[in-house]
């Protein structure tokens, strides 16, 4: 009933269009897809039938007529699924595609949606809508692959919902080699781009415009009204890399890195408004290259710093290569409001390489508010080139710049949009205008896909009594979220429980009245989708093999596309000993954590280490977790180090690692000869290390290099008994 409905309808469009020949064709099968296509002409609609499409690699070729496309579309939009081996081509020109889903599967080539057949054919004056693609990754976390290539010209991409890249590559990108994609007039628009996880790799771009090879050729895509919801892959939400592209109205929310002019001239950015809340590393405008304009942004709650600031204008090297850093030259920078941020970092990156200072731009009437007049920009260089006009600060006691500011204190007003606005007559010319629209996040992706956060239902608590399996059946039955409560009581644990979805493992009536051992090399084992907290067990590895690498905790052997996290609260773990190598944590090449977190815990007699974040050992700046801490925790009679973390590499796409550990004892760790570390706590490349308040007995050194970037270490109000003190060095000094 409801398609012969939807038939009608759509006869009735083409009528009014005046067509006679058009027809609608509905396909249940991949033969009868190809048949239509085949037989496609302009205005004709192919409508595959509803249900999972597996291992369907859609080409859709042909030439519609301006307002006569061809249109692929699904019977009813979002309950077409393309799964499995699955990607779509378009080539030819004025065709449509919309209502699909991508998910359950990935692409066995490099691309998901490419606007091209192949090398030469592409589409033009093409569409895509109204189509989702989720968590559509190659299982191996570092198998590159792109979601969306834009070849051709005159190409839209709108109204979509795109979620979920774990993968290395690109989320969505605009091609420029060759010349029947260059000046192609692209626009993206109204999508919602979601989370993205923190990739820990460059490669994890949301959208990327133009390569380096070819960033002094016009692209002129406009990318506007899109959300960009916690896009946090990498250093770059967006990396501009080719010339004249618009970024106008989009909506960055708790997205952990930048919209960065990398590469190529005259963009504009204007209208753009970005909400950090406080994340950690969520960041602004990176300025780089020549003939921008950035006006009229908005910038809010930003933490980030260096090349992740709420606003960054950078130093160039002097006769850059394409791929290295172009100086800022001739770019306007008004009416942008920077409120509440961290960080503005004038000529950015200053180093013996980067030592071309911005010239002949102009800083004008921007707002730069921060409610305790604390001084958040840094200028790392000769900033005589930008000249700063009718700016305010709020009553800022050390301002560097020194003119081109007043600096009284400013009454701020939130006004009906939500932004915040100086009070006062004088200041009304300065910071964002009234009437910045903050686009409405439901009028981006489609109505009928739910947007990630939008239902959390209270997690329901599961009791758990001793008994065979007891543990192990109650984990594998529970729903995403639940918390198990133990009974006071015993658990053997004949089996690895495998956590592929938020559990939190808690004992019912506090510490020392549940105890866990385990039979298996491992208790838990994190995969895909997997989140584990624990809290108040008693955990003894006595009942474990003799096995060397048995661990409490691992990750999947295999790679992984989801981060994962691990907290572990008010535990007691003892007995890691039966073997000459039993580690707490144990992880696997091709995983990552978002965040490991350690808080009142006791850990004694392991003969391994507690966390070894130390598998991606290739020096591509890879590494495999985030955020790191530990805290108010006791570590006695460790064979391994606390903590092993490796980053090596010298690329600067990414933020962490990042480690604090303080008010924790460290008592006898690092002493097995099998610590190849030399280590109590042995870090490398990691970018932020706040180590304070513990006390050392009796144990290896703290051994830290800096690899890249500008590390921060921080290592103070420590007592070493019988301790060495830290080693700290640069890579490649002796
Ligand atoms: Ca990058």
């Amino acid at each position: 009933m409801w398609h012969r409905r939807f038939l009608v309808a759509s006869a009735l469009a083409i009528f009014a269009a005046g067509s006679i020949s058009a027809t609608e064709t509905l396909v249940s099968n991949q033969e009868e897809f190809r048949d239509a296509v085949a037989r496609a002409g302009p205005g004709d609609v192919i409508v595959l039938a509803n249900g999972v499409w597996r291992d369907f690699e859609i080409l859709f070729a042909g030439n519609g007529e301006p307002e006569r496309p061809i249109t692929l579309t699904a019977e009813t939009k979002g309950q077409v699924v393309i799964s499995g081996q699955s990607n779509l081509r378009l080539a030819g020109s004025h065709l449509v595609v919309s209502g699909l889903v991508f998910r359950d599967g990935y692409t066995p080539t490099s691309t998901v949606i490419s606007f091209r057949r192949t090398k030469g054919e592409p589409a033009n004056y093409s569409r895509v809508t109204e189509t989702v693609i989720d968590r559509f990754n190659n299982p191996e976390r570092h198998e590159i692959d792109f979601w969306v290539l834009m070849f051709g010209r005159h190409n839209r991409f709108d109204h979509n919902h795109v979620e979920g890249k774990g993968n290395l590559g690109v989320t969505m990108a605009v091609r420029l080699d060759g010349e029947e994609n260059q000046r192609n007039h692209h626009h993206i628009d109204h999508n919602y781009f979601g989370p993205r996880p923190i990739l820990g790799s460059n490669g994890g771009e949301t959208l990327r415009i133009g390569t380096s090879h070819y960033s002094m050729t016009d692209s002129l895509t406009v990318v506007e009204n899109n959300v960009f919801d916690r896009c946090d892959g990498e250093l770059e939400i967006i990396s501009n890399k080719s010339g004249g592209n618009v970024f106008r109205g989009n909506l960055f929310l708790e997205s952990r890195g930048t919209l960065t002019m990398r590469h190529g001239n005259n963009a504009v950015i204007e209208d753009n408004v970005f909400l950090g809340n406080g994340v950690p590393n969520t960041g602004g405008i990176r300025v780089i290259n020549k003939g921008h304009v950035v006006r009229n942004n908005y910038l809010h709650g930003l933490t980030g710093y260096r090349f992740g600031a709420a606003f960054t204008v950078m130093n160039g090297v002097p006769d850059s290569p394409l791929n290295r850093y172009h100086q800022v030259e001739d770019v306007l920078m008004e009416n942008n409001s920077i409120i509440q941020c961290d960080y503005i970092e004038m000529a950015g990156g200053s180093d013996e390489e980067r030592s071309a200072t911005p010239i002949d731009s102009v800083f004008r009437s921007n707002l730069v508010f921060n409610r305790d007049g604390n001084n958040v920009i840094r200028v790392h260089d000769d900033i005589g080139g930008i000249a700063f006009e009718g700016n305010a600060a709020n009553a800022v006691d050390d301002l560097p710049v020194k003119s081109g500011f007043s600096n009284a204190p400013i009454e701020m007003r939130q006004a009906d949009n939500g932004l915040w606005y100086p009070v006062g007559a004088d200041l009304a010319s300065i910071g964002v205008r009234a009437d910045l629209k903050v686009l409405d996040v439901d009028a981006t992706g489609v109505a009928w896909y739910p947007k990630p956060g939008s239902s959390q239902a209270t997690p329901p608590t599961i009791r758990v009594t001793p008994g065979e399996d007891a543990l192990f059946d109650a984990a594998k039955r529970a729903e995403a979220g639940s918390i198990l409560e133990l009974a006071p009581g015993d658990y053997r644990v004949r089996k690895t429980i495998v956590i592929d979805r938020p559990l939190t493992i808690r004992a019912g009536q506090g510490r020392g009245t549940v105890r866990l051992e385990f039979e298996r090399p491992a208790l838990f084992e994190l995969d895909d989708g997997g989140r584990l907290e624990l809290s108040g067990l008693e955990i003894s590895g006595a009942a474990s093999p003799d096995m060397s690498g048995n661990s409490v905790i691992r990750t999947s052997r295999y790679s992984m596309t989801s981060n994962y996290g691990l907290v572990v609260d008010d535990c007691l773990v003892s007995d890691l000993d039966v073997n000459y190598l039993f580690n707490f944590f144990l992880v696997a090449k091709n995983t990552f954590a978002d965040e490991i977190r350690i808080t009142r815990s006791e850990f004694s007699d392991i003969t391994g280490s507690v966390i070894a974040l130390s598998r991606e050992t290739d020096d591509l700046g890879r590494y495999n977790g985030e955020e790191i801490s530990v805290v108010d925790s006791r570590f006695s009679n460790i064979g391994g180090a606390v903590f092993d973390i490796y980053r090596g590499g010298t690329d600067e796409s990414t933020f962490g690692p990042r480690l604090e550990l303080r008010s924790s004892v460290l008592d006898s760790v690092g002493h097995n000869a099998r610590n190849k570390t030399a280590a109590s706590i042995r870090l490398l490349g990691v970018q932020l290390a706040d180590i304070h308040d513990n006390d050392f007995i009796d144990s290896r050194p703290i051994r830290v290099t800096h690899t890249v970037g500008d590390p921060i270490t921080r290592i103070a109000n420590n007592r070493f008994t019988g301790t060495p003190e830290p080693i700290v060095g640069e890579i490649g000094a002796p």
